[in-house]
């Protein structure tokens, strides 16, 4: 592949900004239909706060799919670009076929920032850019202050650092309950074919995947969460309080790591610091004590309801109403009452 950034030396081509105009690369993750995902919804909108000109990229079997649901369905006067790459390797976001191909693009074109969700792709991309092209990443920011500054949670979200970047690009993700979906409506962005990259000289292939199947909505871009603690003492009882109410609620399943660990429930449904952050509308707390790490991945939400028997714990700091008192008794009249 041509480009020209591969005749022009590192050092030149780093230092060389006055070559390029702000521009803003944004990476789309779709689901298996090509059905773009909430998360780079939100990147597209962190993007748009940018002020510069985007081009959102696709990549997949389905790309096309995404590629008409990003002009048809989102309004962005921003987006003037959709690149396609329609190839199935990458279907599976493996980040060994996708960071070439991120970086021939962030080489060849004018782009001072690139931005993707902190998802699990955007953790695995993200970072392998950086290395390639010699630019420090800024992960998981929560806020734009203007094209080179962005701020970010540090220790486990108990304090806020403001970032400023001096580097000609910025490498970004941002997290994606941080800032809200972009509006609806139509662009007129053009449609254009990715650079052919040569197949993964690394051997790396997808052999497969084990999904558990899940009717409930998705625990990161859910509206409602209901989630469980310690206090509800065993699997049983977390079953048998936590998913009725949560059915009631239409909401998503969550958890502490105490949780987890005591074997309550899957850790896929874990939240905080090392589990999913999430800012749902609604947020159930059931025999949660609040820890700071707990607290890192939920505190963000819109109402936090607490239900503990322990009228100190820590969570009534953040809840928006308390129900002091024993869940084996709440939890099951406020279901009842809801379901009615
Ligand atoms: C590096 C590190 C990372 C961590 N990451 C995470 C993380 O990502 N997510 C996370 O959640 N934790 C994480 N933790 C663990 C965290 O510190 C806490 O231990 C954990 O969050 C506590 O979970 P809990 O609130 O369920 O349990 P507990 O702290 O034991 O709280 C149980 C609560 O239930 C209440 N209760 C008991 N019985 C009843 C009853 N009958 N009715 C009503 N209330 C009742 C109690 O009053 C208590 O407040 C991490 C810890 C470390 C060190």
């Amino acid at each position: 592949m041509f480009s020209i950034a591969s005749k022009v030396p590192s050092v030149l081509y780093k230092s060389a900004s006055f070559l390029r105009l702000s521009s803003t690369l944004a990476f789309i993750e779709t689901s298996p239909e090509g059905k773009v995902l909430q998360s780079s919804l939100s990147a597209l909108n962190a993007a748009n706060q940018l002020g510069n000109p985007i081009s959102a990229l696709v990549v997949g079997s389905n790309a096309n799919a995404a590629s008409e649901e990003l002009r048809n369905k989102i309004k962005c006067g921003n987006l003037n670009k959709i690149i396609v790459a329609k190839n199935a390797a990458y279907d599976n976001f493996l980040p060994e076929m996708l960071t070439p191909l991120c970086t021939e693009l962030l080489r060849s074109d004018q782009y001072s920032h690139f931005i993707v969700s902190s998802s699990s792709v955007g953790k695995n991309v993200l970072p392998r850019i950086g290395a390639l092209l010699d630019y420090q990443p800024i992960c998981d920011i929560t806020k734009i202050v203007d094209a080179n500054t962005f701020v970010r949670p540090i220790y486990a979200g108990n304090a806020l650092a403001t970032v400023k970047c001096p580097q000609d690009k910025k490498l970004i993700s941002i997290r994606s309950s941080s800032f809200p979906s972009i509006e609806e409506g139509a662009n007129e962005a053009e449609i254009v074919d990715a650079p052919l990259m040569e197949s993964s000289s690394l051997g790396t292939q997808w052999e497969g995947a084990s999904l558990v199947k899940n009717e409930r909505p998705d625990l990161g871009s859910a509206t409602r969460i209901v989630s469980g603690g310690r206090g509800l003492k065993n699997k049983e009882t977390f079953e048998r309080l936590v998913t009725p109410l949560a059915d009631s609620l239409h909401a998503a399943i969550g958890a502490t790591r105490a949780a987890v660990d005591a074997g309550f429930c899957d850790n896929s449904l874990q939240i905080g610091q090392t589990g999913k952050v999430v800012a749902p509308d609604l947020y159930i707390a059931i025999g949660i004590s609040g820890a700071i790490q707990h607290l890192a991945g939920m505190k963000d939400s819109k109402t936090i309801v607490a239900i503990n028997n322990d009228p100190e714990a820590p969570i009534f700091q953040v809840a928006d109403f308390g129900l002091v008192g024993d869940l084996n008794e709440i939890v099951p009249e406020l279901t009842q009452k809801i379901t009615k």
